[in-house]
Parts: C-alpha cells; structure tokens; sequence
C-alpha cells in the first residue's frame, strides 16, 4: 500500500509518498508561493530518478497536487508508475476541536465539522480544507483520511482542559485548552516506551517538542492528560516568535498605551516575541547559540528563559502524574541542540536525571542520552509526523 501524505498550508504544501509494506519514504517535496507564482521542489528517494526545483505556475492548491502528482509519475522524476498506485491519501489537520479524537476517513460530513473548527484556527483549517479540496478534484475519490493535531490532547481531563472563566464561555463557544502538536507527541510517546522495552499503558512520559513552536505533553499510560499551548498555539512556552504564557493584563496595558489595535496586538504576541522578542536577535537557536557565545546578554537571557520555561512546565507534569519514568525531547531545537538538552536536564537534579555527554552529542538518531543509572531515562527522539499520519490513513483505509 502507497499512501501521499499532505500537509497544506496557507501558500505552501509538504508531501510524502510512503510505501506502508517498508515504511520508506518514496519521494517527499514542497509546493511553494502558491497563489502568488509557484515553486516545486521534489525529490525522490527510490531508485535513481532525479530532483526537481524549478518554478511551475500554481494559482491554487489543485495546480499544486497536480504538479505533485505529474512528478510523482514521470518517467525523469518519478518514483510509481501511475496516480492509481497512490492507494490513499492521509492529510494533517489542525484542529478538529473536541469532534475528532482520533484520525477519521473524510467525507462530506467530516469536511462540515472541519469547516465548523474554522473559528478555532482561522489560518489553518482553512487551508487544511482547500489541501483536500484541491486532492479530491485532481484524484478523485481515492480514500482520504484526516488526522488532528488536537486529537491526541482529548483525553485530558476537565481540571487541565477548562479555563477559569465563567463556564459559559466553554459551554457555547468551546472556550478551553486544546492543545496542538498531538501527532509529534503521540509518534515520540510511542517509540520512547518501545526504545524503553515496556508497554506505554505502564509509563509516564514527558515529551518535550521544542522548535520554531514548542509545546509539552504529559502522557500518562499512553493518554494525554495535560499539554502546554492552550485555545490556540500562542500559549505555554517562550517560543521562536509567539510569547508563551503572558498575564492578559499586559496586553490592554499595552494597547492603551500605544493605542494599537488587537489585530496588532496578536501579531506582536505571534510574530515579534518569544525568543526573538526578547533577544532582538533572531528566532533560530542556532542563531542565539552563536550571539551568547559572543557575548550578547539579550540572547543569553532569551535561551535561559527558554530553558527554564521548559524545566518549569515539565516538572509541573510530573507533579500532575505523580511521577515520570521518562524525558523525551524532540523536533528542531530538541533533536539538535547538544547545549539546550544540557541546560533544560540541568534542572533535572531532584529527578536524578544523568545525562551521559557523549550520547548527547550524537545527532540524527533515537538514542537515549541519560546514563544507565539515571533514574529517570531521557531520550531524543527525531519526530515523524508524516509516517503517525501514513499509518493511521492505513490502518482506517484497510
Ligand atoms: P522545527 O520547528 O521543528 O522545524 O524547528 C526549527 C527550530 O530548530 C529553529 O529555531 C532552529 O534554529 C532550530 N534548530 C535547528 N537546528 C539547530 C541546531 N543545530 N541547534 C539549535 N537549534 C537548531
């Protein structure tokens, strides 16, 4: 079985064609400026085809699948001889909103509850729903599945989930926590309890995904029971751009002082903050490692409130599990950043956690990177979104 996996955005679309006997990832690419002129970028990974990056015109989402699958076929760049040996398609979502907890095959009325969990990601969902769209006009009726970032995260229970307003706002306008990245979580949990050897049912585990966007996970047993980014993204940690936690009181300050609008507002918070705001450096860690190598106090204060926020969020779950018998880190900053997984297990005293330097050195691997006497056992874990999604597209398709 062949499954495309989609991950359409507002102007862009990432793709992978995984080949489900072996799990190997056949050809993967990005559609790009689409709407404004349109960049392709495919590589294939079978055989000994060749990449292709070059400009193609892309006026919506649809000339983009179409181009995806003209490449995916050709005889220069392809890797499957026809779009029929594409047995199903499996497609990110972000927000499926308390409907959708778990993967369901699309059809009319799930594209409706899609269409419905707009109002909770505006930028996203939309986009999610022109990707399906646009793969439905060009490949008709193959089997299409969709998979949530909010999934994972229903298993949390009232106490994490509601917010401390009047409970009105979650009765009639879904006004609660979320939570998102649940896919990376999920696919991290998973592989951290069969590195481990043991059933995830008898594990708690704390999976750290630091990137661009970064969120934390309590999993206990293999269920979600609280996460760090809230009613949308913005929340929980510092981040590349977007603020984390922030007191509501800061932003009508704000505002009435310089008489901006909301929509400004929440463009500061998403765009202008986090670690890049308070640096004034760069949102890319690479960057800050290299300003605080320097010297520059801003960035150095920017990687240490990143750290700390992480220790901090991580060690309320272990208070909410009651315990933790394992760390995960993962995604941009989490799988490559030697420096960060140092500072943030620096906290990690009281848990007895040991970090072994020279596993925290390798890269590009699942590896355990605590000690063999460390109580408790800290891994990386290199995230894979894209397979989790092939492998529920398959297991509901059949
Ligand atoms: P992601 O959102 O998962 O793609 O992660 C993107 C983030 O990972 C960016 O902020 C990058 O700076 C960060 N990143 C990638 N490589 C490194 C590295 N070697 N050291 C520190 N941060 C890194």
């Amino acid at each position: 079985m062949k499954i495309l996996v989609i991950n359409a955005g507002s102007s862009s679309l990432k793709y992978q064609l995984i080949d489900m006997e072996t799990e190997q990832v056949m050809a993967k690419g990005l559609c790009e400026r689409i709407g404004i002129d349109g960049h392709l970028k495919h590589t294939p990974l079978v055989g000994d085809k060749k990449v292709f990056d070059e400009n193609v015109a892309m006026p919506t989402h649809s000339e983009a699948i179409a181009a995806v699958i003209e490449k995916l076929t050709s005889r220069e760049y392809g890797v499957v001889e026809s779009m029929k040996e594409i047995d199903a398609v499996g497609h990110r979502v972000v927000h499926g909103g308390e409907k959708f907890s778990q993967s369901v095959r699309i059809d009319d009325s799930v594209m409706a509850a899609i269409e419905e969990c707009i109002p909770f990601a505006p930028l996203h969902n939309p986009a999610n729903i022109t990707g399906i769209k646009a793969c439905r006009d060009v490949m008709g009726d193959v089997p299409m599945v969709a998979v949530f970032d909010t999934a994972f995260h229903q298993t949390m229970p009232g106490k994490a989930y509601m917010y401390a307003v009047p409970y009105e706002y979650y009765q009639n306008d879904g006004i609660r926590r979320y939570g998102f990245h649940g896919t990376s979580h999920r696919y991290v949990s998973s592989r951290c309890a069969e590195l481990m050897g043991k059933p995830i049912e008898e594990l708690k585990i704390v999976s750290c995904h630091m990137g661009n966007g970064s969120s934390i996970c309590a999993i206990d047993g293999g269920k979600c029971v609280d996460t760090s980014m809230g009613f949308t993204p913005l929340v929980g940690l510092p981040m590349g751009t977007r603020c984390g936690d922030l007191d509501a009181g800061v932003i009508q300050f704000i505002m009435n002082k310089y008489g901006i609008s909301i929509d400004e507002m929440l463009n500061i918070l998403n765009k202008k903050s986090g670690v890049l705001g308070v640096s004034g450096v760069s949102s890319d860690f690479r960057d800050l490692d290299d300003a605080a190598s320097k010297g520059n106090d801003r960035a150095q204060l920017a990687l240490d409130m990143f750290h700390y926020w992480v220790a901090k969020v991580a060690g309320s779950y272990v208070a909410a599990m009651n315990g933790v018998d394992a760390i995960v880190f993962t995604a941009g900053v989490g799988e490559n950043s030697k420096s960060s997984r140092a500072a943030i297990a620096g906290y990690f005293g009281y848990l007895g956690v040991e970090i072994d330097d020279e596993a925290n050195s390798k890269r590009g691997e699942d590896i355990m990177i605590s000690t063999p006497d460390s109580r408790v056992k800290v891994f990386v874990i290199p995230t894979n979104e894209e397979l989790v999604i092939a492998r529920d597209t398959k297991a509901i398709v059949g």
